[in-house]
Parts: C-alpha cells; sequence; structure tokens
C-alpha cells in the first residue's frame, strides 16, 4: 500500500503535551465542527430551496452515540441516492459547483473537529458529522478512485479519517557561526565576542544584523559580535505517529485494492467507504 500526507502546515506550531495543547486542540476543534454544521446546514437549505431534499439517512447516528453503535446501525441509503443524485442534475453548474464546494469543506471541517477533538467528549459528534457531510458529498459529487500507475487511489475523507494515524515531521538543522559560517561547535571564534564579519544576504536576511532589516550590502566586513545563527532547515524524515504535533498532518491519498471487483485496469470505480456501513476506526499499518 502507498498513500500520501500532510507532514507540515503553514503558520503557529501547535503546544506540546499540556494544558496548553489541549486548551489549543479544544479552541481549533470546536471551531471546525462548528464550521463543519453551519456549511452542511447551508448546503443542505440552498439545496432545499431549489427543490433537492436530501432527505438524511436516519441511521446515520446522533450526535452522541458511541462509536460502537455507528458500527451497528449504520445502513447504506443506495435507493434514495440514486434519486438524488439524478435530482441535481438539473441544478445549474455554477450553483452546482458553489454548493459541491460547500458539501466538501463542511466534511473536510468534521475531520480537522475529529484530528483535533478525538479525545475528548465532542469525538462522538465529530464522528458522526464526518459521515452526515461525508454522505452528502459522496450523493453529490461521488467519490471517484483515480488509477495512476498501475495503481488505484482515493482521497476520500470519510474514508481517510477512519486510519486513525497521523504524520510527524523530522527536521534538521545546523548551527553555524556568524562570523565564519562554519558549524559554531568546530570554529575557533567564540561567541559573544567581536571578530570580523563578511557579510552575506543569502535568504534576503543579514548575517550580522538578521532578523533586524538593515543596509550592509553582500561581501562588505564589519566588525561585529559573534553568535550563533540556525542553517535552513531541511526535512529530513517523516514518521507515522498515533497523535502528531500538527493535528491534521494526516494522510491525504491512498491506494486500494480493486481485484475483488469486476472492471478493467484504468477503469472507472468509486469509493464506498463513504456510502455504506462505517467499518470502525483503525491505527494500523
Ligand atoms: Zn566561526
Ligand atoms: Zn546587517
Ligand atoms: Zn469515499
Ligand atoms: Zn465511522
Amino acid at each position: 500500500m502507498q498513500f500520501r500526507g500532510l507532514v507540515l502546515e503553514y503558520g503557529e506550531i501547535p503546544p506540546a503535551p499540556g494544558p496548553f495543547r489541549d486548551a489549543y486542540l479544544w479552541a481549533h476543534g470546536t471551531t471546525a465542527l462548528n464550521a463543519a454544521s453551519r456549511l452542511y446546514s447551508d448546503a443542505t437549505r440552498d439545496l432545499a430551496i431549489r427543490g433537492h431534499l436530501w432527505r438524511e439517512d436516519p441511521s446515520i447516528c446522533s450526535p452522541g452515540s458511541p462509536w460502537s453503535a455507528l458500527t451497528a446501525c449504520r445502513g447504506t441509503n443506495v435507493g434514495a441516492l440514486s434519486d438524488f443524485s439524478e435530482s441535481i442534475r438539473t441544478l445549474d453548474p455554477p450553483e452546482y459547483a458553489r454548493l459541491a464546494t460547500l458539501v466538501q469543506e463542511s466534511e473536510r471541517a468534521a475531520v480537522s473537529a475529529l484530528n483535533h477533538l478525538e479525545r475528548t467528549s465532542l469525538a462522538d459528534a465529530c464522528h458522526a458529522w464526518i459521515h452526515r457531510t461525508g454522505a452528502l458529498r459522496r450523493a453529490l459529487v461521488g467519490c471517484r478512485l483515480t488509477y495512476e500507475d498501475g495503481e488505484y487511489w482515493t482521497n476520500c475523507a470519510t474514508r481517510l479519517a477512519h486510519w486513525r494515524v497521523g504524520l510527524s515531521a523530522g527536521i534538521q538543522t545546523s548551527r553555524l557561526c556568524s562570523a565564519c559560517g562554519k558549524n559554531a561547535a568546530m570554529c575557533d571564534h567564540i561567541s559573544g565576542t567581536d571578530a570580523p564579519h563578511t557579510i552575506n544576504r543569502r535568504d534576503e536576511t543579514c548575517n550580522v544584523c538578521s532578523p533586524v532589516p538593515c543596509d550592509h550590502r553582500e561581501g562588505q566586513v564589519v566588525l561585529a559580535q559573534t553568535r550563533t545563527v540556525f542553517g535552513t532547515p531541511r526535512l529530513d524524515h517523516a514518521a507515522i505517529v498515533r497523535y502528531p504535533r500538527f493535528p491534521d498532518a494526516r494522510v491525504t491519498a491512498m491506494t486500494v485494492d480493486v481485484s475483488n471487483r469486476s472492471g478493467r485496469e484504468g477503469g472507472r470505480f468509486e469509493c464506498a467507504a463513504c456510502l455504506g456501513r462505517c467499518a470502525g476506526f483503525s491505527t494500523v499499518l
């Protein structure tokens, strides 16, 4: 099996485990959960106004029901689904595209909510919202597998959300001497003492003044206090972890085995995981 994933996100680095992290996860998770429910309500309301009533599968768990109950209770809704999929073909394309985006965003928000709240009392609610939004997204835009290099791939957010592993980045950087640019532990300069520095403005910043802006020119020699600077960080490796530092650093696509389904190579297959019964969560590789 192969997969692709997200290891790092732009912006602030989430706090390390402890009370600050718990508060961070709660704040971001509840915001995402609210967004999921708001986007879903907007989409179903706009669909209903246009005469396309989305009949939610009543067996989709209500928030608060235990995860094990989901596995047992959630039935497929294939009949109602095909009627709905047929009826929405009459939507004009720009309106269809707008609603499809709303629904995909609601599903992503529900997944993000679970990523942040999986160890809280709201985990069941997040799980329920993933299925609710995923089922509507499936009805609206489908869930086609793509064929690439001899493998079938899925990027089904609902399906991938059930694989409870995350990705963690190993970053390597080096401590360099500001005066000579060599490894700070190996050169003869002493941090905190004055030494001639040749200005180097690689990466737009000055090796003497960074992060403070200055007028030094490349190649100019100035007397300055020697300090330790960090080299450009590079991604050294990515590891699979149960709870990633970046809660949304998860698998975004994976290959699926379609050998037990009929169809020619490169043929059209639809994912069934966002449609059928919930098979529960997995943490195994
Ligand atoms: Zn040095
Ligand atoms: Zn400078
Ligand atoms: Zn799917
Ligand atoms: Zn589920």
